[in-house]
């Protein structure tokens, strides 16, 4: 049995299982100080007797260098409280187990290759459109972190001012990705939660256009064989198609390959596990440390 963890700035939800056919159990619960959550967390995987390995995803950013004295903490974060605060460490200490630990992204990224729409692939990217915009990309078959990890959410893009006057959200840089096409960056731009507007808005068209920004420079940088777009955001059904066709459009037929001329539908996708991306990528987190040490 794996224990999963997905961390995220609003809610935390665990989960206890093997993978999407075999959830034991899950409970969901607020973000809010870091003790008293990973206290919620630790009691109710405490209910449950075998548990092999611990798989945490969480919002950022995070270390994840795995010889740092910080390893396992979420870092810099802007989130009140949360600043260098220890996640692995309590739960290592409570339980004796292996704990794998990544970025939010990432571990949906891993979940995706696992049970979801990336199976088969080695290289591709997982997006998610919501109170954020953060990407996780597995490279050659390992999740890649680098100097950090990525930070997709903060490209910076071509912004045309006379078409979207709207100077951006991101309190770091105004019209970075996030800036412009996060859940709240729609609300500041147009007066409105994104919810509310019907698919004949245009910010639809405006969207689809800034998240194909961020797919053409991530399809240039990393070659990915598939990108998938999650999140709330996402939950819009006619964005995808239009988000497709933008990224036609700008890419000119320069990159001469059947995914993106011919099979665009396949080649830019929604996640194959739905909203259970994240945890059941934590799980795949907590199986990933397992068959490491075992
Ligand atoms: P989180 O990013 O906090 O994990 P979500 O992915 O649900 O959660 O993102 C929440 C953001 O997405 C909010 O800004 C909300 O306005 C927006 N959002 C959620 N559902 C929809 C929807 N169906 N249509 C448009 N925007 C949505
Ligand atoms: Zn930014």
């Amino acid at each position: 049995m794996y224990a999963g963890i997905e961390s995220g700035g609003t809610k935390w939800v665990c989960a206890i299982g093997t993978g999407p056919d075999n959830i034991i159990a899950t409970e969901r619960f607020p973000t809010t100080r870091p003790d008293e959550t990973i206290r919620n967390a630790i009691a109710f995987f405490r209910q449950f007797t075998g548990i092999k390995a611990i798989g945490v995803g969480t919002f950022g950013p995070v270390d994840l260098k795995v010889d740092s004295p910080t390893w396992g903490y979420i870092t810099t974060t802007p989130k009140t409280g949360w600043q260098f605060a220890d996640l692995v460490g309590p739960l290592k200490k409570e339980f004796g187990v292996p704990v794998g630990f990544d970025t939010d992204v990432n571990a949906a990224a891993l979940g995706e290759s696992r049970w979801g729409a990336a199976q088969g692939l080695d290289t591709f990217v997982y997006f998610t459109i919501g109170t954020g915009i953060g990407g996780g990309a597995m490279v050659n078959g390992k999740l890649l972190h680098g100097l950090l990890h990525p930070e997709m959410g903060h490209m910076m893009l071509r912004h045309d001012w006379e078409r979207d006057p709207f100077a951006g959200a991101c309190p770091f840089h105004g019209d970075c990705l996030e800036g412009m096409a996060s859940g709240p960056a729609l609300e500041k731009r147009w007066g409105a939660r994104a919810e509310t507007f019907p698919p004949d808005h245009p910010a639809w068209d405006l969207q689809a256009h800034y998240l194909a920004l961020g797919v053409v420079n991530t399809i240039s940088i990393l070659s990915p064989q598939r990108i998938i777009l999650g999140g709330g955001v996402m939950s819009q059904q006619h964005l995808l198609p239009k988000i497709q066709r933008e990224v036609q459009r700008l890419l000119q037929d320069y990159l001469k390959v059947p995914q993106i001329l011919d099979h665009i539908a396949e080649y830019i996708v929604t996640p194959g596990l739905k909203d259970r991306a994240g945890v059941l990528g934590a799980i795949a987190l907590a199986e990933l440390v397992w068959e490491k040490i075992k």
